[in-house]
């Protein structure tokens, strides 16, 4: 990794190091794989006062035990390969290979909302997972469903892990632009656990995003098109550099379809 200009770089080697040096978070700055955050810091957009490496910190790994799979935060996107659908699949299509062994999945669900393209693929998928995200911050450590981590803004957590019941099938839809160092324009997870389906978009806004309403619609028939047909209750597409709101409002539907019909 390049070299973390800050005013203090603390360099954890356990998880607790970690937790202590994060504190409350409050001018902390977490650096995992550093894709997103070096690039930051080399063109001067992003001024550490302290930088948090968890390079060394023991977060990373992944394990299958009982019915359910717990991730590390410093599990790279790579390791993945390891996981239940839709999460292995999803991750396979992140970026390309270099990029998926340095990223991880605690930077991915943390990645603030790109300007120029979408990131944070692997936030539908854990939403359909049903996910819970174990974090420690000003208040101690809790455990919470990923949709409320993601909507209180993951900023001032430091997330621990990330664990989910296996599910009994899950699948993904995508569109994506067939060169290396490519963004994911848009994305579909759907996985069915405990009988229960969930779907999630990304790529789609600012982070990923639940639609209840085709999940409503697909318990009610089972019927993919229907669902499909409520996408758009949920999730409001907008324009990048990667694609138009207007595309992505007539994608979605299709790629909620397939992801359903894929789901065997
Ligand atoms: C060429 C290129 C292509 C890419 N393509 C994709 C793509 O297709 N899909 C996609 O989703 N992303 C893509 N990305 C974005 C990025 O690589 C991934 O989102 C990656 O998973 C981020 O992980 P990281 O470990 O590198 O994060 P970092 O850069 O280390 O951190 C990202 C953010 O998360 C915070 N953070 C990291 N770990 C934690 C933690 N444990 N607790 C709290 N906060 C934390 C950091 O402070 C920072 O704000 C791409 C990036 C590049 C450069």
């Amino acid at each position: 990794m390049a070299a973390v200009d800050a005013a203090e770089v603390v360099v954890a080697t356990s998880a607790q190091e970690a937790v202590e040096a994060f504190g409350s978070g409050a001018d902390v700055t977490v650096v995992a794989g550093g894709t997103i955050v070096v690039p930051e810091i080399t063109h001067g957009r992003l001024r550490p006062r302290r930088a948090l490496l968890l390079g060394g910190a023991g977060l990373a790994g992944l394990t299958r035990e009982a019915g359910r799979t717990t991730v590390g935060a410093m599990a790279t996107v790579a390791a993945l390969d390891q996981a239940p659908e839709p999460l292995r699949s999803t991750a396979r299509h992140v970026a390309d290979a270099e990029i998926r062994a340095q990223a991880t999945l605690g930077g991915n669900l943390c990645a603030p909302p790109g300007e120029q393209s979408p990131r944070g693929d692997l936030q539908a998928a854990l939403i359909a997972l049903g996910a819970q995200v174990r974090s420690a911050g000003a208040d101690g450590e809790r455990t919470e469903d990923v949709e409320e981590f993601l909507a209180a803004s993951p900023g001032g957590r430091l997330v621990l892990d990330v664990s989910f019941a296996d599910p009994q099938a899950g699948s993904t839809a995508a569109v994506r632009r067939p060169h290396a160092h490519a963004y994911t324009v848009l994305a579909v997870c759907a996985a069915r656990t405990g009988g229960q389906v969930r779907i999630a978009a990304s790529g789609a806004g600012p982070r990923a995003v639940r639609c209840r309403a085709a999940e409503a619609a697909f318990a009610d028939a089972g019927d993919a098109q229907a669902a499909a047909d409520r996408v758009l209750d949920d999730v409001t597409p907008h324009d990048d550099a990667l694609a138009s709101a207007w595309y992505r409002s007539r994608t979605l539907p299709v790629l909620v379809r397939r992801a359903l019909t894929d789901l065997t």
